[in-house]
């Protein structure tokens, strides 16, 4: 260092400022080297051991380091949290991140921890002890990012602890909970607007993964980021396939799909009912799988244990009603599979996008049928909601069984609905990779539109499916229906292609299923040309075979393997029950030990050094001193030799 020229200035004696770079010594003091915060791109990578930023991150740190305020819309899975946490490492004082979601808050402090940054929560759930260390603490400066309820937020006392302490940005996570529009509304969110007049210059960033436009006015009006910048990433999540089938047989079909894509995986089932919830777990469980239910019936307890189970050990599957999700900060739920239909497109996009969070490829997987129609219907009808409202869900149920029975690709459509577009058709869902035939169904669909006109408008699909099959069934009798001119005349196709047939009538809006929640069709107002001959009707050909071909539930073993080469199979196996020893030990999920895509990598590349291991993604420094030497040491067990 040099001693002798004026400190601030270079010590080449240029002239110019210190760092200029042709003084070879600077000659600044040392106090500023510390005071001196580093940038995001190295925090990125000395602490998140993460190359690149993705997406919009850059920009959106940069802005916020900057002092601005900021709503960002990201899918899950975009990477939202570290739009809040570099800038929080960046800035001088401790970042306050709001977040309902108590299990998440608590992983994500642990995985902060995991990573070496000063993370705490503050809840309701703590100890007084606890609370009081961590406000301290808080107050002393020494904590970089603090996760609390809104609860915990708005009490007085608390308010007036912050109002003391040194914040570097201020974080709302899933800021739709501020919009009644969602499902997620919070009334505590509608208070957090006292923000902006407490921390007037401090940066406050809003995020959520629900981007529709009344949430998004909501979350801005309500919060007061009239003044912020609006950051929108793309919602496409290429990594998760779609795939569509119907309902006949759901069961063997869920299970075939299971085992065919993910043995020994973590999943997600969706049902309608709790009724349902229980009779698939234990269904599944029979058959072999690891599989636990989760519904807001069951004992508290009960619920927190499955959840947990879920996030701390490989491979279990949870078998939920919506009531699961929210909170689940899981990267390694490698499928989501819906046994009913979801409510709307946008229910539908949440619950698959929490499959492979991770990036690495998953699968959504839906069974769908006309009976969901019905139910579908009937709780709308039996809702509460206004007129207004009613109409709005039934323009959402439209939407979604358009989604279902298109012949395009999957993910235009989604997008397109979400306000994208997609040029090309993606490849990867399943009309993409198995092209739907279609055929004409004028005839077809003529026959059907009379059988509902001739039977008087107030039957559902199973009993006009019955006429035109010519059953002879008691009621058809009863109702003198084996009489009319339809009876019978629709025998060239099974029952299954029948019910595939009236879905698609009713995605279309020739048949429109009544809003009295009877199930009862009528004619659509387009159903004229068709009935006139004016207009052809070409619809998707589906393939039914009569049972599902499966292996037996016996002694069932991994049968797909992850990886191509089976003794890269056999490491990454190994390295995920070092993973599970080192997790079980700390009492913390595995993921946040490592995400499996840095297994992954750690199998690509074999590294063996401590150094080599370093460079691995999601290996930042703390990381890479802590866990090193145990990984290295299962990477180095010689391969068995060849015989
Ligand atoms: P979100 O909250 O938007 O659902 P997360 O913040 O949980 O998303 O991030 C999703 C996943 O992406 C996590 O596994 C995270 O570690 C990873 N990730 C985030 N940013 C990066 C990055 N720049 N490079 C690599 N992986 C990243
Ligand atoms: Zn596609």
């Amino acid at each position: 260092f040099d001693n002798g020229s004026d400190a601030g200035l270079c010590s080449a004696d240029c002239g110019r400022e210190y760092g200029c770079g042709y003084g070879l010594r600077l000659a600044r003091p040392e106090s500023e080297f510390e005071m001196m915060r580093k940038s995001p791109a190295e925090i990125l990578n000395n602490i998140f051991g993460f190359d690149s930023f993705l997406g919009l991150q850059n920009e959106i740190i940069d802005h916020v380091i900057a002092g601005g305020d900021a709503l960002v819309l990201m899918p899950t899975g975009g990477g939202k949290s570290l739009c809040y946490q570099i800038p929080a490492l960046c800035r001088d004082g401790a970042g306050l991140v709001i977040s309902p979601l108590l299990a998440l808050m608590r992983d994500q402090v642990e995985s902060l921890n995991q990573l070496g940054v000063r993370a705490s929560v503050l809840n309701s759930t703590l100890a007084y002890g606890e609370i009081k260390a961590t406000e301290q603490k808080l107050l002393e400066g020494s904590l970089d990012l603090v996760y609390v309820s809104p609860e915990k937020l708005l009490t007085q006392e608390f308010l007036d602890h912050l109002s003391k302490c040194k914040l570097s940005l201020i974080a709302i996570d899933e800021a739709h909970c501020v919009s009644q529009w969602g499902h997620d509304f919070r009334p505590g969110y509608l208070k957090l607007n006292i923000l902006k007049k407490l921390f007037p210059n401090i940066p406050r960033l809003a995020l959520t993964a629900t981007a529709d436009g009344p949430t998004r006015r909501d979350i801005v009006e309500r919060l007061e980021l009239r003044e912020g910048r609006l950051f929108v990433s793309s919602f496409d999540r290429p990594n998760i396939k779609y795939t569509i089938v119907s309902k006949d047989d759901s069961k063997n079909k869920l299970i075939k799909f299971i085992e065919d894509n993910h043995s020994g995986d973590s999943g997600i089932v969706y049902c309608m009912s709790r009724n349902k919830v229980e009779t698939i777990a234990k269904w599944l469980t029979e058959e072999g799988f690891n599989a636990l239910p989760y519904h807001a019936g069951m004992d508290k307890n009960h619920r927190e244990l499955n959840q947990d189970k879920f996030s701390k050990e490989e491979g279990v599957i949870i078998v939920a009603t919506i009531a699961f999700g929210m909170g689940i900060d899981k990267p390694d739920v490698r499928f989501v599979a819906h046994l009913d239909l979801p409510k709307s497109l946008e229910s539908y996009y949440q619950e698959t996008g929490r499959a492979g969070r991770d990036g690495l490829k998953s699968n959504a997987w839906l069974a769908y049928g006309l009976e969901d129609l019905s139910k579908i219907i009937n709780f709308i009808v039996s809702s509460n909601a206004s007129e207004d409202q009613k109409r709005i869900e039934r323009q959402k149920l439209d939407a979604l069984l358009g989604f279902c029975e298109t012949m395009q690709c999957r993910r235009q459509v989604l997008l397109e609905y979400f306000g994208e577009s997609l040029k090309n058709p993606c490849g990867n869902c399943d009309t993409c990779l198995e092209p739907v035939k279609s055929f004409d169904a004028t005839v077809a669909t003529q026959k059907a539109l009379s059988c509902v006109y001739k039977t008087g408008e107030r039957f559902g699909a199973a009993y006009i499916i019955d006429v035109l099959l010519g059953s002879n069934s008691a009621r058809i009798v009863q109702f003198g229906h084996d009489k009319i001119s339809t009876y019978g005349i629709g025998k060239e196709y099974s029952k299954n292609q029948w019910r595939s047939i009236f879905r698609q009538l009713v995605a279309k809006n020739l048949l429109v299923v009544d809003m009295e929640g009877h199930g009862g069709y009528s004619l659509g107002e387009n159903s004229r040309g068709v009935l006139r001959g004016d207009e052809k009707v070409l619809l998707r050909e589906e393939q039914f075979s009569k049972t599902v071909g499966r292996t037996s539930g016996k002694s069932r073993k991994r049968t797909k393997v992850t990886l191509e080469k089976a003794e890269d199979e056999a490491l990454f196996q190994d390295l995920r029950a070092h993973r599970q020893e080192l997790a079980s030990e700390q009492k913390v999920p595995p993921f946040i030990i490592f995400h499996d895509t840095t297994l992954l990598e750690m199998v690509q590349k074999r590294p063996t050094s401590i150094v080599e291991f370093g460079r691995l993604s999601g290996v930042g420094k703390a990381k890479m001193e802590r866990y090193a030497a145990g990984f290295l040491q299962v990477l180095s067990v010689p391969e068995k030799a060849e015989s």
